[in-house]
Order: structure tokens, then sequence, then C-alpha cells
């Protein structure tokens, strides 16, 4: 036994040192050499039977005859000797063999499979914007180049659509309730257009729509979509854009210059005051130019004290006296003159400088009236404008109290306005703290521009406001009896709320009469006066800081509190 393993694998380990590549021919030879000793044998021996039958008895015919078989007995053994060591083993090997591929074919096809599906994932991540699976940017441009190419983008209406305020909402609200604004704007976007027309998610809260509609429809419906509210988290949500629009025509076959008017002109409509659309036309283009030297120039403005504080100045309606002034901000550009903050809080805005820039505006107008109090011409009482990026940062109280301090006034001789915009907010977020942290330190806070927007009166009632401002819009109709109707509402809410009114925007005697009959104690206006530059100011100052305001040459009359 132990000789027949040692021969076999004395066998196997020749056998293993022959080329698998030539082992057949190795079983050729072996085959060969038993057919050719078979034959061999059989030669032999029908040589010697065929020769020696006469000379040979017929028993050694039979012996030879015997031989014969025996032969074929040990050329069968031998082959099936060689089936069983050499092509049973090579057999079920083979057959390991093809299982083995056979298991790594269907592997690879899995793998294959596998690959597909993840490398069609990834053509639609990098073609999709992953929070709202509207086409991006990248998808869109090679949308166009395609229609391009076909000849179909002529005629078509490009809209870019800019989301207002979207910052405040995100800064103040967090950053989740945006996503899910974002993702309730792209459907309300989406259902604005037939199947088969592009909206895509260009960047943060810029959409773009590719349609063969009209503008003017397209536009409408895009802004009835939005303002007519959208559902954010089980709560109803107004939204306004800006938008910007154009018919392509057979010159235009650049997508991305095409997108770049179209953003141009949007931007130009959120300058405009948000809300509303522009087409694009070429002298747009000089215009955006100009916002953009200006935003390259506000960092150096800033720096050099280009922005000046100016100041507008409050007067109680019951007696004339002076009751404060408002802080308002001028631009004095070196080449472009005097520029009102229409011109560059929109740049200021772009450019993520509001913060800076309210800041600069503060420790300005700070320093000046402390000069005030100290030359002992008056005892101030400022009102300073905050934008919603101001309230909602996150350094904002020490940077206002260093400021404060610095300045010598003490904490209630400044006032902080406060937008509508700002205070729709969670009750968490750093909007809230910062108004609470403001109150707590004993500064009084203003809501500006009141009656415009759509704070909500549950809103008033939970915020330490000390005042509301009631808006111009609001004042110049009076005594237009609507008007009217409503000046009294708010000022009996206000009243209720223990909060002062101080009405802006009068120009005539007798809207400051009127709302004096109603019973708001303090007015702001051209009517008394307009906001001056800090040296004017002071002039104005020693002239009335002790001294009633008149109105059109005559002090207003005393009246009685309604
Ligand atoms: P606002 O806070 O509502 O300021 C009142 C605006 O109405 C001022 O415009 C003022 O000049 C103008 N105004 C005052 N009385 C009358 C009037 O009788 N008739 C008319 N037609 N207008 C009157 P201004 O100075 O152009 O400021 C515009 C807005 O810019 C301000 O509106 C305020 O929201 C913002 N702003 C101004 N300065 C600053 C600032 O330093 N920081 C921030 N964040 N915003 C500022
Ligand atoms: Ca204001
Ligand atoms: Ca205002």
């Amino acid at each position: 036994m132990l000789l027949l393993r040692q021969i076999s694998w004395r066998v196997k380990a020749s056998l293993s040192r022959i080329n698998p590549d030539r082992l057949w021919l190795f079983h050729v030879a072996v085959l060969a050499f038993v057919l050719a000793l078979f034959v061999a044998m059989h030669a032999i021996n029908q040589q010697i039977i065929a020769s020696s039958s006469a000379a040979h008895s017929a028993e050694d015919i039979a012996f030879l005859r015997k031989l014969q078989w025996a032969d074929l007995l040990i050329a069968g053994l031998v082959l099936l000797v060689q089936a069983a060591m050499i092509f049973l083993p090579t057999h079920l090997g083979l057959r390991r063999q093809m299982q083995a591929l056979r298991n790594q074919a269907t592997s690879l096809l899995d793998a294959k499979q596998e690959l597909e599906h993840l490398s069609k994932q990834l053509s639609h991540l990098s073609n999709h914007d992953a929070l709202t699976g509207l086409p991006n940017r990248r998808h869109l441009v090679s949308l166009m180049r395609d229609q391009v190419a076909q000849r179909k983008l002529t005629g078509q209406c490009l809209l870019f659509i800019g989301l207002d305020g979207f910052k405040s909402i995100n800064d103040s609200a967090g950053h989740e309730l945006g996503d899910h604004v974002l993702v309730a704007v792209s459907r309300a976007l989406s259902a604005c257009v037939d199947e088969g027309q592009i909206v895509a998610r260009i960047d943060g809260d810029e959409f773009a729509m590719l349609t063969d509609e009209p503008p003017a429809d397209i536009v409408q419906r895009v802004k009835s979509s939005l303002s007519g509210g959208i559902s954010v988290l089980g709560r109803d949500m107004k939204v306004t854009a800006s938008i910007g629009y154009l018919v392509l025509d057979n010159d235009q076959s650049d997508p991305l210059a095409i997108l770049a008017d179209a953003a141009m002109a949007m931007q130009v409509a959120k300058t405009d005051g948000g809300n509303r659309a522009r087409h694009f036309t070429p002298a747009l283009r000089e215009n955006a130019g100009q916002l953009q030297r200006l935003q390259l120039d506000l960092p150096a403005a800033i720096r050099n004290g280009e922005l000046e504080p100016w100041f507008q100045p409050q007067v109680r309606l019951t007696d004339g006296a002076l009751h404060g002034v408002e802080v308002l901000a001028r631009w004095r550009h070196p080449t472009r003159g005097l520029l009102t903050p229409d011109r560059f809080l929109p740049v200021a805005e772009r450019a993520g400088m509001m913060i800076e820039m309210d800041h600069a505006i503060w420790s300005s107008a700070m320093t000046y009236a402390k000069g005030w109090q100290r030359s002992q011409i008056w005892h101030p009482l400022i009102s300073l404008n905050a934008a919603p990026d101001t309230i909602a940062d996150p350094h904002l109280i020490e940077r206002f109290l260093l400021g404060l301090r610095r300045s010598g006034l003490a904490a209630d001789q400044v006032i902080i306005e406060v937008l509508e915009t700002t205070l729709i907010a969670g009750a968490d977020d750093m909007t809230a703290i910062n108004i609470d942290t403001l109150a707590e330190c004993g500064i009084a806070l203003e809501l500006d521009d009141f009656g415009t927007g759509y704070a909500s009166l549950c809103r008033l009632t939970q915020l330490p406001l000390s005042g509301i401002k009631l808006d111009r819009s609001l004042v110049a109709p009076l005594p237009d009896h609507g008007a009217d109707s409503v000046v009294r509402a708010i000022l009996a809410l206000a009243a209720e709320l223990g909060l002062h009114v101080i009405a802006e925007g009068i120009e005539e005697k007798g809207q400051a009469q009127h709302l004096s009959d109603r019973g708001c104690i303090i007015g702001q206006g051209y009517g008394f006066a307009r906001p001056m530059p800090p040296n004017e100011f002071e002039i104005w100052l020693r002239r009335h800081a002790n001294r009633p305001v008149t109105m059109g040459g005559a002090p207003l009359p005393l009246v009685k509190q309604a």
C-alpha cells in the first residue's frame, strides 16, 4: 500500500511539473504508448501464432492466445489506471475549476449590475440637487446645450428666481427650517410648469425655469404660487421672490451667458426692493457693473469712515420738544458723491457686510452723541437701525456693549430699531436670544416700519419691545378715513400693550395734528426736519434742543390726549 501511495505521489508530483496547457500532450503520449504496446504485442503474437501454428501444438497456440488476452487485459488495466489516476482527478479538478469560474462569473455579473446601478445613482446625484431633487445648474446647462444643438432654445423664456430675505430666514429660524422652505418652494415652482419644462435649483436660494410660455404669464404664476403662501412644517409662510427673465433669440447660444444675464436682471429686481420681476436688457449690465464696483469699494469705505451717520430729529407731537434722533446711514463716496441707503444697503447685503456697516455707523453716531452731551448742548437719545443680519449675529451683544462703553453713553440713551422681517423667527434662535439679552441690558427696542409687513400681533406681545414705528405709508394718506381707522386701531393696540408709537414720514402739519389728536406722542418726518449730517445737526441742535420744533412756522398747538 505504502509503495502504491509513493508511486501515486511520485506520479502526481511528476504530473504537477507538467505545464497544464500541455497536459493533453501527455495524455495523448500515454495513450499512444499503450496503443503502440498493444499493437506491437498483438502483432508479435499474431506473428508467433502464424509462424508457429504448424510447428507448435494446439496447447502452445492456446497459451499464446491467453497471452494475447493478457496483453489486452494489461492494456485495459493501464487505461483504467490512467483514467483513475489522471483522467478522474483532472475531470474532477476541471469540474471544480468550472464551478469556481461559474461562481466568479456570477459574482462578476452581480458586481457589474451593482456598478451600473451606482453609476446611474452617481450620474443622478451629479445632475440633481440633493435637497430638492431638482436638476442642478450643471444639468440645466447641459440640457440647454442640447436644446441649442437642436435649435429648440429660441423663443423659450428663462426665469432666474431668487428668494427675498432667505438669508434672514436661515439665520434667524435655522437651517432646518430654511431647508424645508427650499423644498416647499421647489414644489411650488415645479407646479407652475407643465411636464417637460424645466425647473432647476441653481444655488442656495436661487432657481431657474425654462419654459415656452409667454413671460408675463409664467412670471405672474410664479409670483402668486409663492405669495399665496407655502406650507412649511404645517404652518403657512409667505415667501416672495425677485425674478430676472429673458426670451431667448437666435443669437443666444451660450447657456452660461444666458444664465448670467437672467441672474443680473434678478439682482436688479432684488436691489429695487424685491418681490418683482425685471426683464433683462443690455443696459442692466452697466448697472450691475456699478453695483459690483460699489461692492468692491465698500470694505475700504467702512475702514476710511466714508459711511456717515446722519441724524433725523424725532419730536414730541404735544409740545414740539425734541425727543430723540434716528441715525440714518449715508455713504460719502469719493467719486460718486453722497449715496443714500437705497443705493448701498443692497450692496452691503450682497457683500455680507451689513454687520460691519451697522457697527461702523452705530459707533460713530454714539461718539457724536456723547460729544453733544459733553458740550452740554443736548442729553441725547439715539435710535439705531439694525439689519436682520446684525440682530442674528452671535457677537452682537459683546460688540454692541463694547461700542456703548467706549462712547460713554448710558444704556437708556440708545434705542435699537428692528425690522418686522427680523422677527419671523423661532423661539430658540440667535435673534430671539439677542433681542432678549439687549432688553435685559436695558436697551429699548422699537419695531420699525410697523404696518407694512405681517408681524403677528401675537408676536408683538411676546417680544420685549418698548415701542413701534408707524410706517410712512400709513401716515401719508391721513386724514383719509380708511387710513385713520387703521392708525386708530394700531394706537389702541399699542396702548393696550404698553408700547409707545412713533409716527414716521410726517410731512404736513395736518398729519402731525391728526396723529397728535389720536394720541400718538412722537413724530418724525421732513415736516419737522430732514436727516442731517453731524455738523449741520449740531447747528440745528443749538437752535432747537431746548426750544419747540415748529412746523410751517408755528409750533403745534398743545392737544388733550385721547
Ligand atoms: P427707515 O428706518 O424707515 O428710515 C426712515 C427713512 O424715511 C429714511 O430714509 C428717512 O430719510 C426717510 N424719511 C424720514 N422722514 C421722511 C418723510 O417725511 N418723507 C419721506 N418721503 N421720507 C422720510 P433713508 O435715510 O433713505 O433710509 C432708508 C432706509 O434705510 C431706512 O428706513 C432704514 O431701513 C435703512 N437704513 C438707514 N440707515 C441704516 C443703517 O445705519 N443701518 C441699517 N441696517 N439700515 C439703515
Ligand atoms: Ca428705522
Ligand atoms: Ca421706518
